[in-house]
């Protein structure tokens, strides 16, 4: 495990796990191979962090 990349994961920047790369309909979802968070196709090359539709969204409405 390199400690750069480590760090590069703090600033949100991920790299995927090439194998474990699927399209799940609108975008491509992956997990980082040094955090093992699940993380998102931005675009070429970048990824970031999935983050989860907040449940609480909804509370807001009506
Ligand atoms: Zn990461």
């Amino acid at each position: 495990m390199s400690l750069v990349s480590r760090l590069a994961c703090l600033f949100n920047r991920h790299d995927p796990l090439r194998r474990d790369v699927k399209w799940d309909g609108v975008t491509y979802v992956g997990e980082c191979r040094h955090c093992g968070t699940t993380i998102i196709r931005m675009s070429r090359r970048k990824w970031r962090k999935h983050i989860p539709a907040d449940p609480e969204a909804d509370s807001s409405v009506g």
